[in-house]
């Protein structure tokens, strides 16, 4: 027997989210994020199931792009962080990507690359974020070195949002957007600005997590939302003990036993991209029901508390770690992160099944 840890993606799931997004974006084009192997759901599984019906693919790996445009995807491919070395860019002609352009000295860069054919330019644009982007002041001398060197096909305005999931909102982004010269194109929207912001759709969102069926934000669920759960980690119970009161289980002893405990042993780990830092009580569905993690996580295991479980359970029972049924946002919580980062963190070793209920 194989160890019972797998990964199902729905693809279909992805579809529905997808649309969903699409609702929210009206006449917006869809630049559909697959940074990270697609948030960890795999690069080309996603984009494979998407190609019919996004626009463009955005993210941040050059390899990436380059496998997607091998693979025949001929939507427009936008790379999130521009090019890193100009050495990159004749590589960018080739596989025709859009490169955003995020500062003075890549503006440089650019325009001394010798280049075979124009590129689409996204001139990201700082508006509070204070990460990449262009100051206000930067701007004109910017176009007009884009102008001068003839190799912008386009320029839309890009900026990215700190807060749309939370109570800062947008608006003093888009304010700060003012001062600005005033853009052809403009792509401001992640999932959140999408979600909950419609004066911040434009002309290309860039909606991420959504699509993968994580809520950005931490009061309203992706169910709340109409989103879908793509990845469901699960694994099985592989062993079952009683332990006595005052026993301890795990590495380092951080869960004692207050009554005669059952316990259950689930092949996961953060080896396998299971949060190593969540702690008692973080909650898991053993063969449908309820319960919570004891002890630390290991490398390989982790341990539940089976002893409150209406139906009992034995070696062999499936285990959900996150998705149908047990919302992967609500387990991040637990572990005070973020869905994004335990999707992004499923491991190369976790077997991947795809689910597929459309033709
Ligand atoms: C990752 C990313 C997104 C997607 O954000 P979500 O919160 O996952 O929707 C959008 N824009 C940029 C620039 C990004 O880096």
């Amino acid at each position: 027997m194989t160890r019972p840890i797998r990964a199902r993606i729905d693809l279909s799931a992805l579809r529905h989210n997808h649309a969903v997004a699409r609702r929210h974006a009206g006449d917006a084009s869809i630049w559909s994020v697959v940074k990270a192997n697609s948030y960890g759901h795999g690069l080309m599984r996603v984009a494979k199931t998407l190609a019919d019906i996004t626009d463009g693919f955005a993210l941040i790996e050059l390899e990436g792009a380059i496998q997607l445009r091998e693979a025949g995807i001929r939507q427009p491919i936008l790379m999130l962080e521009g090019f890193y070395e100009a050495e990159e860019l004749p590589a960018f002609a080739e596989y025709a990507l859009t490169t955003v352009i995020h500062s003075r000295a890549q503006a440089e860069a650019f325009c001394s690359a010798p280049l075979p054919s124009k590129l689409p330019v996204y001139l990201k644009l700082n508006t509070g974020m204070n990460r990449l982007g262009l100051d206000a002041d930067e701007v004109p001398a910017v176009l007009e070195m884009l102008e001068r060197s003839r190799l912008a096909a386009s320029v839309t305005f890009m900026t990215h949002f700190a807060d749309a999931d939370g109570p800062r909102g947008v608006d003093w982004q888009l304010a700060a957007l003012a001062r600005f010269p005033p853009a052809v194109q403009r792509s401001l929207a992640n999932s959140a600005g999408l979600l909950r912001h419609q004066g911040t759709r434009a002309d290309w969102v860039r909606p991420g997590i959504m699509l993968y069926g994580g809520s950005p934000f931490p009061e309203q669920t992706a169910e709340q939302l109409g989103l879908l759960p793509v990845m469901t980690l699960q694994s099985e119970l592989i062993a079952v003990r009683r332990i006595a009161v005052g026993d301890h289980v795990g590495y380092g002893c951080t869960f004692t036993a207050q009554r005669p405990t059952t316990v259950g042993i689930v092949a996961c780990g953060y080896a396998d991209g299971y949060p190593r830092h969540a702690p008692n009580g973080t909650p898991v569905l053993v063969a449908g029901q309820r319960c919570g993690i004891v002890g630390r996580v290991s490398m390989d295991k982790i341990c539940v508390d089976l002893t409150d479980l209406p139906r009992k359970v034995g070696v062999g029972e499936t285990v959900t770690l996150w998705g149908e049924g047990l919302p992967a946002d609500e387990v991040a919580a637990a572990a005070g992160t973020v869905s994004y980062e335990l999707f992004c963190a499923l491991s190369a070793r976790v077997p991947v099944i795809e689910v597929r209920e459309f033709g």
